[in-house]
């Protein structure tokens, strides 16, 4: 193993991450505009899965990765502690920890640096924990040997885009305005069918059918992310949202479009997708 190798695993163990890789910069990964806010000389991309599936949670109301601490946070702590030794291992150079908001496009680095492979519903596959992870990546001006991508991970069984209820998700991709996920996002609704479809979805925050329902998802390791299991809420009320909206992903929103999904789910059955 290359010594940056070892050192890479010596700090991932540490900071408690088993599933990370290394792919080479390509700038043809930015997306435009964003690309100005990455270190110039930037030669590697370390990229990293950090996991948060915490259990099965049937009759949640709001996606799993909603259910626990914010990933923003929490992964984004974990990345600039691996980002702050490796400042130490390598002075004068330069790493940038990214978490979301981020202008590289995580799946398609991930898969290059070996974490997984895409599936059909658009998520990156990790052998491990399924896609239920949260891929970060750490922009560095040290060039690492990159690692192998995988081969196989999604059977191409196209049960993602049968579940998929609204049609967004199709073997074109997936067409964001029409998933359940990103409508319960929006903060106006401008077509009765898109309450409609918050309603029929019974999810004030999220939707995680098409991920429920892949094969590859079943039987993977939990998370190993302490910070994961502390304070779950898999179902919000009117009565726990003051309390919950602070250090979940779905603060960024604000409280208005959480009560306006309540209001839009109190009738509706609970999904029997969501399992
Ligand atoms: S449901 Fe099937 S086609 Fe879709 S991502 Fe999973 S394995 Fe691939
Ligand atoms: S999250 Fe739901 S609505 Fe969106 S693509 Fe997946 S199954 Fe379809």
């Amino acid at each position: 193993m290359e010594p940056t190798g070892e050192l890479l695993r010596a700090l991932f163990q540490e900071a408690g991450l088993s599933e990370y890789g290394t792919c080479d910069f390509d700038p043809a990964l930015c997306r435009l505009p964003s690309r100005k806010r990455l270190p110039p000389g930037a030669r590697s991309l370390v990229m990293a899965a950090v996991p948060y599936y915490v259990g099965r949670f049937p009759h949640r109301n709001v996606s799993r990765y909603a259910m626990v601490q914010d990933y923003h946070t929490v992964s984004g702590a974990l990345l600039e502690r691996v980002s702050l030794r490796l400042r130490e291992a390598f002075p004068g150079e330069q790493f940038l920890a990214l978490v979301d908001a981020s202008p590289i496009d995580e799946v398609e680095a991930g898969r290059r640096a070996g974490l997984g492979v895409r599936g059909l519903h658009g998520q990156l596959i990790n052998e491990t924990y399924g896609s239920y992870i949260f891929i970060g990546a750490i922009v560095s001006t040290v060039r690492f040997p990159p690692s192998r991508p995988k081969e196989g991970g999604c059977l191409r069984c196209g049960r993602c885009l049968a579940a998929c209820p609204t049609g967004a998700l199709n073997d074109r991709g997936l067409v964001r305005g029409r998933c359940r996920s990103h409508l319960t996002q929006k903060k106006k609704l401008t077509d009765p069918e898109e309450r409609a479809q918050i309603s029929a979805g019974g999810m004030a925050w999220g939707c995680d059918i098409c991920t429920d329902c892949c094969p590859m998802n079943r039987g993977k390791a939990y998370s190993g992310i302490p910070d994961f299991y502390r304070n779950i809420c898999a179902v919000v009320r009117d009565t726990n949202l003051d309390a919950m909206i602070a250090d979940r992903a779905y603060a960024y929103k604000g409280q208005a479009v959480l009560r306006r999904n309540l209001g839009l789910i109190e009738h509706s059955a609970a999904p029997d997708a969501h399992r």
